[in-house]
């Protein structure tokens, strides 16, 4: 038995993983295709620490059930004998977040948190109505459908859509669902206190981990291959895929597939066509369009596969486009007035927003060093733009068409800071243009993802963020790796079923805790 893989993200990664522990595949007979030049998708560490670092900063929780199971098995990069997941809580135990200041207004000042984060009762009982609304009457609405315009004004909306990335047009299934899974977390949206974080980028702390372990196993990379199609046997009703097409270094190969191997396709990818600019020059679009490319040809040629152009087509880019920003500096002037406008120490604040940017700002400032071998006496800080297709307060343009010098400046003088012209000449500001990034918070109906085995199929498992699971959030790792542990479970019928989702509304403790948030003063 054979396995093809495509697309060596998380959960890629993850589904070779799977086939190996839980379903006794030799590595040797998996092959993973990547149509990147490396492995990582979504989860990427770009440039270094003289041309400037680029990578994504992400945030976690406890209750990633499938991701932690998976990284006990998994031993860390650091070399000793303790687990990535090991490795993960002791850093979290030790270096939790706190922050001490989350919002900060147009003249530079902390904004403390509001009692009951501003929601009046009735955006409490707007909150508990949609919570208890059924998904099934939820198809293609959308947040704004639910509550009143106040509503979007309070610093619950603020926090809440800075850290889970949610517009009011955004879709009202994946806000419930996000409702139910983080009630715990509703005390911590002010301090993000609960909240976790990887100990170094999450490259370094998860992808090379796991190829490191997958490698030796025999499992065999393609980088740079995109699987172009795939093709099915002739049945009645019946999908059994019989060949994988892929394309390598300008090579077009054909690979047979027998009836009893499996093929598991990343149906996309958030970081489809992402562009990096540089301090001079504004990231350049493109449009190759290839993460999503085999979705759309598997989805055009039969039902059962959802709609791929609801999540990847330039008309919704406005609903998903991020611009995200990492600052590599040799300088101390930025996280100095920054820790004394904040009062929190470099490494231990989560987000700090700049509520009244018109960028809609948050930055973080990394655990230091944030990457494996980062020179000493250098410091990398990371932000992102909610809005990025308006104009900036201080340098008039789209976040998405401005240098990274422009975004620093406007960063800086938003918060108010002195030395922007050290600041500018101590760091790189790398931007990165995401058009699709957010594209799993678009309105959906229940049938626009396909589920993890298409109906009728034999031998073709779907994972990543674009393919159904119930109740879980799509924006997450565990979502990847979820799908991936599905699809090995219902293709080969081996090992456990993933753990339940994690649901904040039957845990005592979490409506407890969210309940006090609505009745404090
Ligand atoms: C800025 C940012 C912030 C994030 N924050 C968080 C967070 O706070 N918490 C969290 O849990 N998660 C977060 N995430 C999400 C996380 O990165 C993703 O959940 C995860 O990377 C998804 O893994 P995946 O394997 O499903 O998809 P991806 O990582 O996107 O990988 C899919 C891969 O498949 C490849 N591929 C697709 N089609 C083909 C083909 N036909 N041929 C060959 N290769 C193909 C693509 O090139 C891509 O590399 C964040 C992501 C970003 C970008």
């Amino acid at each position: 038995m054979k396995a093809h893989i495509v697309g060596g993200g998380f959960g890629g990664l993850a589904a070779a993983a799977y086939l190996i522990r839980n379903a006794g595949v030799s590595g040797q007979d998996i092959t993973i295709y990547e149509a990147d030049e490396r492995m990582g998708g979504g989860l990427f560490l770009g440039g270094c620490a003289e041309t400037g670092y680029n990578m994504p900063a992400s945030v976690f929780d406890k209750e990633y059930r499938c991701t932690f199971d998976l990284l006990q098995t998994i031993p860390s990069a650091s070399g000793s004998a303790i687990s990535v997941k090991d490795e993960f809580f002791t850093f979290n135990t030790q270096h939790p977040f706190h922050d001490r200041a989350h919002i900060i207004d147009r003249d530079g000042r902390t904004v403390p948190p509001a009692p009951r984060f501003g929601l009046s009762v009735r955006d409490g009982l707007d909150l508990v109505r949609l919570a208890l609304t059924p998904e099934a009457l939820l198809d293609g609405r959308r947040i704004e459908e639910f509550f009143s315009p106040r509503f979007f004004s309070t610093q619950f909306w603020l926090l809440w859509s800075t850290i889970f990335g949610s517009l009011p047009q955004h879709s009202a299934t994946e806000f419930r669902r996000y409702m139910n899974r983080a009630l715990a977390l509703f005390p911590d949206l002010s301090d993000l206190r609960h909240v976790l974080r990887t100990p170094v980028n999450q490259y370094q702390a998860f992808i090379e981990p796991l190829v490191a372990w997958l490698r030796p196993r025999g499992v065999n990379f393609l980088a740079n291959a995109f699987v172009r199609d795939i093709g099915f046997a002739p049945s009645d009703g019946r999908i059994s895929v019989n060949r994988v097409d892929y394309e390598r270094d300008g090579a077009a190969t054909s690979v047979a597939v027998a009836a009893d191997d499996v093929v598991l396709v990343t149906t996309g990818s958030q970081a489809e066509d992402l562009s990096v600019g540089s301090m001079t020059e504004a990231p350049r679009p493109r449009e190759s369009g290839r993460s999503s490319a085999l979705w759309k040809r598997l989805a055009q040629e039969r039902t059962g596969f959802g709609n791929p152009y609801l999540f990847f087509s330039a008309v919704q880019v406005p609903s998903s486009r991020w611009v995200t920003f990492t600052v590599t500096t040799t300088g101390t002037e930025f996280l100095d007035q920054l820790s004394a406008l904040t009062g929190s120490k470099p490494g231990f604040g989560g987000l700090v927003t700049l509520k009244d940017s018109g960028w809609l700002l948050s930055l973080t400032i990394f655990y230091q060093p944030e990457v494996i071998g980062q020179p000493s006496g250098t410091s990398v800080w990371w932000g992102y733009g909610l809005y990025p297709e308006r104009n900036g307060d201080y340098v008039p343009k789209r976040m998405d068409a401005c240098t990274g010098a422009e975004i620093l400046e406007e960063v800086v003088r938003q918060l108010r800071f002195d030395q922007l012209d050290r600041i500018k000449a101590s760091s790189i500001c790398i931007p990165c243009d995401m058009p699709y990034v957010n594209n799993i918070w678009m309105p959906r109906s229940r049938t626009d993802r396909p589920p993890v085995v298409p109906e009728g199929a034999t031998n073709l498992g779907l994972i990543g963020q674009y393919v159904e699971v119930p109740r879980d959030i799509a924006f997450t790792i565990e979502y990847s790796a979820r799908t991936a542990w599905e699809a090995v479970h219902l293709l080969l019928k081996r090992g456990p079923a993933p753990p339940p989702v994690y649901q904040g509304q039957y845990d005592p403790k979490a409506l407890l805790t969210a309940f006090k948030v609505f009745v404090s003063q």
